[in-house]
């Protein structure tokens, strides 16, 4: 990953160098968490930057706010407009695209409702998350020992950043043991996901990935698999997936903005399936990076081009600056 070619960010109301784009160091968010974000690709297609499922991952950027009670202060469309003048003003043609929304400076008690309510969109050229070897070959995950929280303790639908600690302590564990990434259980004993993704097994054609019941983010990219395997005639049922289901499968994959459609080839020293890329993996891999190239006219809905926004209104947008938790955009 590299932010070297990044040098516009959009921060409350304007575009900005991004050495500008900086936040005082006594900002809520920064000491607790307080905040939400998405994660969104832009991909390079015939007709230009095209953003993948933009209204998906924004409706998941309104809904994770809405329920920590923050209510961003500016409507969807001129988010939209925000993140495609942030990929054309860096002249990207393909990202990742972060949009966060956070409290900032103003007080430390825990509650934040004092503090402003900042929304940022910053863009950079990502690399596969798991490596493009990974995208080939499958990635080797091991089973964390720290757990999933679950949604009474924080709401796992939602995408709010100070839950990513959970995902720090599995990733970094599992890493320093050699793991590509790691896996974490539910408090059933189940499988939750990956620290940054969700997991789909295969088994005798058949494809079971999980949902909210097993503490996971519902992803986009989750979704998106499940119409376009049903698509492509697979059946797939949304269940609990147990450890040795994952052991017994055919086939196991993740799913994720960042890490796309990554083969799973090995679970603790375990080799899924013939240790490789499975073929209902490889099928459904190369159907989703078609669509994402923009050359399946059924799913091109999916794509968003950035050339289709109207910028100007998102670069001169009143900065709510000292808008607080309470107040609406509209
Ligand atoms: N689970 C977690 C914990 C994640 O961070 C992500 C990445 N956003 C996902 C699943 C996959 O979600 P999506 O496909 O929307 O990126």
């Amino acid at each position: 990953m590299s932010f070297e070619q990044s040098k516009w960010v959009w921060m409350n109301g304007k575009l900005i160098n991004w050495s500008d784009a900086t936040l005082h160091v006594s900002a809520h968010a920064l000491h607790y968490g307080s905040g939400v974000f998405e994660g969104i690709r832009c991909y390079h297609t015939v007709a230009g930057p095209a953003l993948f499922r933009l209204d998906a991952h924004l409706a998941r950027f309104y809904a994770s706010a809405a329920i920590h009670g923050i209510q961003i202060p500016y409507d969807p469309g001129l988010l939209e407009d925000a993140i495609c003048e942030t990929i054309s003003r860096n002249g990207f043609e393909s990202c990742y695209v972060r949009p966060i929304c956070y409290y900032g400076s103003r007080a430390l008690s825990v509650d934040p409702r004092a503090c402003p309510v900042e929304v940022a969109v910053l863009a950079w050229p990502w690399a596969p998350y798991l490596g493009a070897e990974g995208l080939e070959r499958g990635v080797r995950v091991t089973v964390s020992p720290w757990r999933k929280f679950e949604s009474q303790a924080l709401p796992t639908t939602a995408k709010a950043c100070g839950q990513y600690v959970n995902s720090i302590l599995a990733v970094r564990e599992a890493v320093d043991r050699g793991y590509d990434e790691a896996l974490l259980l539910d408090a059933a004993g189940n499988i939750a996901e990956g620290s940054g993704e969700n997991l789909f097994v295969v088994k005798d054609g058949r494809l079971v990935t999980n949902d909210e019941r097993s503490s996971i983010l519902l992803g986009v990219t989750r979704d998106s698999v499940i119409e376009l395997a049903r698509t492509l005639g697979f059946r797939v049922d949304v269940g609990t997936i147990a450890i040795d289901d994952l052991h017994s499968a055919d086939e196991a994959f993740f799913t994720g903005t960042a890490a796309e459609v990554t083969p799973i080839r090995e679970v603790d020293g375990c080799q899924i399936g013939d240790g490789k890329r499975g073929p209902v993996t490889e099928r459904i891999q190369r159907a989703f990076f078609t669509i994402t190239e923009g050359g399946d006219a059924h799913f091109s809905h999916w794509l968003h081009a950035v050339s289709a926004c109207s910028s100007p209104a998102a670069v001169n947008a009143v900065t709510p600056g000292i808008a607080t938790g309470g107040e609406r955009w509209s």
